[in-house]
């Protein structure tokens, strides 16, 4: 193997000639000497493996720095990348679900930066309770006598199911033993935070009688869980909040309410449907109900737990809470979240879930028109550009059965070496990645959720720069 080395295997830099370069000593600066070094080693390394293989001239030094650069952008880019957000789906999970408010981002930031008085009583200078900066606001917004909160609502369900029913019986009825995706099981939740599942009824109707019935020494609550994520329909029969009330309170034990999506305020008057308000529920009877903060609420990742004084004591009792709790930095943007509810009458404008889905379609036709000419433009001729009406949903789980109308672009391949997959791998390797849905042989784009116009418009001339010299 000692063949002599080919000539451009000689000529390649050594790692000082490159590390002496202009261009290398900016590098330096940006991102550090020795993030820098291994660049330059890795890039070599990789320019050796191409000559060995046959590639006929070694790169120069200045080269190498281009490429050096590109290599360490792309490892310096977060990978929690801001994206545009056109599935169509408002509250999207794996897309971060609500986007923040902007008093909420700021409050956040301020958390971030500062000492903040988190556990500390200023009136008095006596130790002071994380959930104070929130109590006020939800019992306002939902007339609870207490509240707390944990870091997302299954944390709640968790925690309030140990801290009430751990060594003893939870009855649930069998059409809401749900499962919302991420593993989360109500049986297996129930079984971590041990309790025993009772479960009553059938899958698609449960009885008054069927709770009684199941009622007995070793209760320890029952749970009523909002099948936010699927409806059954047809011969189907459920004991509602009310009544269920009257037959906790009998066999004296409590009810607890999970939402889920859950939300403080009346939807309809967005034009969306009705979904059950955490007052609501209170109203209905339940001792404890739960729901999520980064739902229809609009808020950072939280778990909402209201209700009974002396429950909530017991919740807050447990030591699982202490594993559970919330951060300053997010319960300051909770904080300033809860407060925008007091004021409804600008809600829509500041909170941007209730913006984004109370925008009409008309509204959103006007936007896909005006940018019909640069979307048609930059998809070239390999592709046809139609605009087509689109049904957004809320996500999350929240009304799954009610599509809001909306408006997008449909994308189709009028070749064939141009596919729909390769185009959205495209989109998704922009800088900042657009993120659509294929669907009906189209690659759909919902622009419900596009509220930076202009950010849309220049991602979109990047893609048609990355096109030169490669078919889309
Ligand atoms: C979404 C949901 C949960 C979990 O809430 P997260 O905030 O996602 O943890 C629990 N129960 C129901 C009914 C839900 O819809």
């Amino acid at each position: 193997m000692d063949k002599p080395a080919p000539r451009s295997l000689r000529d390649l830099p050594s790692v000082e000639l490159v590390l002496k370069t202009e261009a290398a000593s900016a590098l330096r600066m940006r991102f550090g000497r020795a993030a820098l070094t291994d660049a330059v080693r890795a890039e070599l390394d990789e320019a050796r493996t191409a000559l060995r293989a046959g590639a006929t001239s070694s790169p120069v030094a200045e080269e190498i720095v281009a490429r050096i650069c590109v290599r360490l952008e792309a490892a310096d880019r977060s990978s929690l990348r801001p994206v545009f957000n056109l599935t169509g789906t408002v509250l999207h999970t794996n897309l971060g679900r609500a986007v923040l408010a902007e008093a909420a981002a700021e409050a956040a930031a301020i958390a971030m930066r500062q000492a903040v008085a988190l556990e500390f009583d200023l009136a008095t200078g006596k130790r002071g309770e994380r959930d104070d900066h929130v109590r006020e606001l939800l019992r306002a917004l939902t007339g609870a006598e207490d509240a707390t909160v944990v870091n997302n609502n299954a944390a709640a369900v968790l925690l309030v199911l140990n801290s009430l029913a751990h060594g003893r019986e939870a009855v649930v009825s069998r059409g809401e033993l749900i499962e919302i995706g991420g593993a989360f099981r109500m049986p297996d939740i129930l079984l971590r935070a041990g309790a025993k599942l009772v479960e009553v009824g059938t899958t698609n109707r449960t009885h008054p009688s069927d709770y009684r019935n199941a009622l007995g020494p070793d209760t320890g609550l029952i749970l009523k869980v909002h099948t936010s994520n699927y409806r059954i329909q047809g011969f189907t029969a459920g004991v509602d909040a009310t009544r269920l009330t009257e037959i906790a309170r009998a066999g004296n034990v409590p009810l607890v309410h999970d939402l889920g999506s859950g939300t403080l305020i009346d939807l309809s008057r967005y034009g969306l449907e009705k979904e059950p308000t955490a007052r609501q529920a209170l109203a209905a009877g339940a001792d404890l109900v739960t729901f999520s903060g980064d739902k229809l609420l609009g808020g950072p990742q939280a778990g909402f737990i209201v209700g009974r004084r002396e429950l909530i004591a017991r919740v807050n009792r447990n030591p699982m809470k202490r594993a559970l709790r919330v951060d300053k930095i997010r319960l300051a943007a909770i904080e300033a979240t809860l407060k925008l509810y007091r004021d409804p009458d600008r809600l829509a404008e500041r909170l941007p879930t209730l913006r984004i889905l109370a925008r009409t379609q008309d509204e959103i036709l006007a936007q896909v028109r005006r940018l019909l000419p640069l979307v048609t433009a930059a998809f070239g001729r390999d592709f046809s550009v139609d605009i087509c009406a689109c049904e957004s949903q809320i996500g999350s789980g929240a009304l799954p059965l009610s599509n809001i109308r909306s408006s997008g672009f449909a994308i189709r391949s009028l070749c064939h070496g141009a596919t729909l997959e390769r185009l959205a791998a495209r989109l998704r390797g922009l800088p900042t990645p657009i993120i659509g849905r294929i669907d009906d042989n189209a690659l759909k784009l919902d622009l419900r959720c596009l509220e930076d116009e202009a950010g849309f418009q220049s991602s979109l001339a990047e893609l048609n720069g990355a096109r030169e010299g490669e078919p889309l």
